[in-house]
């Protein structure tokens, strides 16, 4: 399947043309969260925390329910964690790797094996390389399974693992449901928010020219990036993107916090990464990657998300229009 241009329907049909690449464009701009602007709009942040699509659904609270099961089905007795012992080690890795999985795994053979949505709203219309010296085994996606799922998922398993040991030690400060219930419920709240802003920093100095040259250059060879890709980095370059998880080390927090960071890190990779323009499953998700995708394929725009205007404070933000051509297209910059 291409474009739909044979469509007798002509709007929908210019909806959604391709460009002379073969990239399909949404013909509206993407556009950050009404937080932190310089004019407070209730109405508006109402609208976007409570909304559908917005803040809470569909992705958060998705994300939230996948930490909520996971961790009342799969997560270690504390008690067991005070000493490195591989058996509540293994348990993690194995359920890392289910979850990595299923939720990588499922998003590939939706949209790229399956091709359920075809092309229509893929921003580019190619799929993943084969036979490219670029690419581990000569190919995009064992290449991005290989760095995502065996290196990514070790650094995971590992900062789990220190975290939980962190804890169950008390070397770190705890936060109990039973004692702080207000607090609790806010710490949920405040890490997608976060997430953005530890990750608009980390990007922004991976992009600093040693550290993109030596380490970040390996995530950048995905320029039409699949859901594989989200975390096919570089080791040191998921040691920092892992590091949000940090901040439970030093801010009283609770173990089920820690790990709902993590996994909102991991799966926030391969959602950031598919390629689509949603809705998707015949337009009923919400399902948005054009923000990082315009990241892979400009380069120097849209470090961050699109919760914090920080892209729009320090002047990095594009807001996806087809006109909007100012910086050189990726394939002129590498490889
Ligand atoms: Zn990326
Ligand atoms: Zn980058």
């Amino acid at each position: 399947m291409s474009t739909d241009t044979s469509s007798p329907n002509s709007e929908l049909s210019d909806k959604y043309a391709h460009n002379a690449r073969g990239e399909w464009r949404p013909d509206y701009p993407i556009k950050h969260a009404p937080l932190l602007q310089w004019s407070v709009r209730f109405k508006a942040i109402a609208k976007w925390f409570f909304g559908w699509p917005g803040y809470l659904w569909p992705q958060n609270i998705s994300y939230l329910t996948i930490t909520l099961t996971v961790w009342f089905l799969t997560q270690p007795d504390i008690t067991r964690c005070v000493t490195f012992e591989a058996d509540w080690m293994l348990q993690i890795l194995s359920r890392n790797m289910v979850l990595m999985w299923l939720f990588y795994g499922g998003l590939y053979y939706y949209l790229y094996i399956r091709k359920a949505e075809g092309t229509k709203t893929k921003f580019d219309a190619k799929w993943p390389t084969r036979n490219s010296r670029v690419f581990l085994f000569r190919d995009q996606v064992k290449d991005n399974i290989f760095w995502t799922c065996g290196v990514a998922g070790l650094i995971w398993t590992g900062y789990e693992v220190l975290t939980l040991w962190l804890y169950a030690n008390h070397y770190i400060p705890w936060l109990l449901w039973s004692e702080h219930p207000v607090y609790f419920v806010l710490w949920f709240l405040m890490i997608p928010i976060w997430r953005d802003f530890h990750f608009y920093w980390i990007h922004r100095l991976s992009h600093w020219k040693p550290l993109y040259k030596n380490v970040h250059y390996l995530h950048h060879k995905n320029i039409n990036p699949n859901p594989w890709s989200g975390m096919a980095m570089h080791p040191v370059e998921t040691l920092l993107y892992l590091s949000v998880v940090a901040i439970h080390w030093i801010v009283p927090s609770h173990p089920l916090h820690a790990l709902f960071t993590m996994q909102h890190a991991v799966m926030g990779a391969a959602h950031g990464h598919h390629g689509f323009e949603g809705p998707l499953v015949k337009g009923k998700i919400p399902s948005s990657s054009y923000f990082h995708y315009l990241h892979h394929r400009y380069f120097e725009s849209n470090y961050g998300g699109s919760t914090l205007p920080l892209d729009q404070w320090f002047g990095t933000f594009r807001e996806g229009l087809p006109e909007g051509e100012g910086s050189k297209l990726a394939e002129e910059q590498v490889i």
